[in-house]
């Protein structure tokens, strides 16, 4: 089997979980976990339809990019900001509101029209292809968006370059060693294999930051949403989604299950 991790190039995988046509190998040293097979492409969003979610669900939405402001806020200052993937713009919205000039960058054409026709300042195309100049922004946020690429590495060295000395990265990811990805096995939400290339472990992310040169600054381990109003009203469209992220953020915060942890993650990395 020549199958290497994409992250640091190990080629001793355990299976973690899986379905006849589909498995997820966590990689031995670097602990970052893999799909197999690869989804066929990196570059399967002009049309994707994915930020129609937000618009259906928009006030939860609204209270988790306001949270991942306030993360970012705690340890870096505010400046010009790039939200990677920027979606329906709920947090290119929050992100205005807190007093960063932000801007977002998203391939879907679709989302684009959306933010746009709500005054956000959105370019429309991928990261990797985009121009911008180094050394440009305070901050760069990518939420959900290194696990969709088949080189990670690739993509956070162009963050890295375009990040001013001193500015910050914020990532949000999948927890694949979360409680509720270990109980559900292959029934969790968060493995889309069709779309997902690396599934992060929280340590496993961390080696790879460093080794570009990034210093760690703040991490936090959560789920997609939280909200006792909405907790009873799970949304029955999407479901089962919703009922296992509402039992990810009880796990969380009763402090429930093995190994007591929500099944996403943020991290903040500066750039020296
Ligand atoms: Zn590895």
């Amino acid at each position: 089997m020549d199958f290497k991790c994409r992250i640091c190039g190990g080629n001793q995988f355990k299976r973690v979980t899986g379905r006849s046509t589909w498995e997820i190998r966590a990689c031995l040293f670097c602990t970052n976990a893999s799909t197999f097979p690869l989804p066929i492409s990196d570059r399967q969003y002009n049309d994707h339809p994915f930020f129609k979610y937000s618009i259906k669900d928009a006030y939860r939405w609204r209270l988790a990019a306001a949270g991942l402001i306030r993360f970012i806020t705690k340890s870096c200052s505010r400046g010009s900001l790039l939200d990677v993937g920027s979606g329906g713009g709920f947090v290119i919205e929050e992100a205005l509101a807190a007093g960063f000039q932000a801007q977002g960058i998203d391939a879907s054409h679709l989302a684009v029209i959306y933010a746009r026709s709500r005054g956000l300042p959105v370019q429309e195309g991928y990261f990797q292809d985009s121009s911008f100049s180094q050394s440009t922004f305070d901050v760069i946020i990518m939420n959900h968006v290194l696990e969709h690429v088949t080189d990670p590495r690739g993509l956070l060295i162009k963050a890295y370059n375009l990040i001013r000395p001193g500015g910050c990265l914020c990532l949000g990811q999948t927890n694949y060693l979360g409680t509720v990805p270990r109980i559900f096995g292959s029934y969790w939400y968060g493995w889309v294999p069709s779309e997902h290339y690396t599934h992060f472990s929280l340590s496993g992310i961390s080696y790879l930051l460093k080794n570009i040169g990034f210093q760690i600054k703040a991490t936090k381990i959560t789920t997609l949403f939280w909200d006792w109003q909405r907790i009873t009203a799970l949304s029955f469209q999407h479901w089962p989604g919703a009922f296992l992220n509402n039992l990810a953020a009880f796990i969380t915060r009763i402090k429930f299950g093995f190994p007591f942890v929500g099944d996403q993650f943020n991290i903040l990395a500066s750039r020296n």
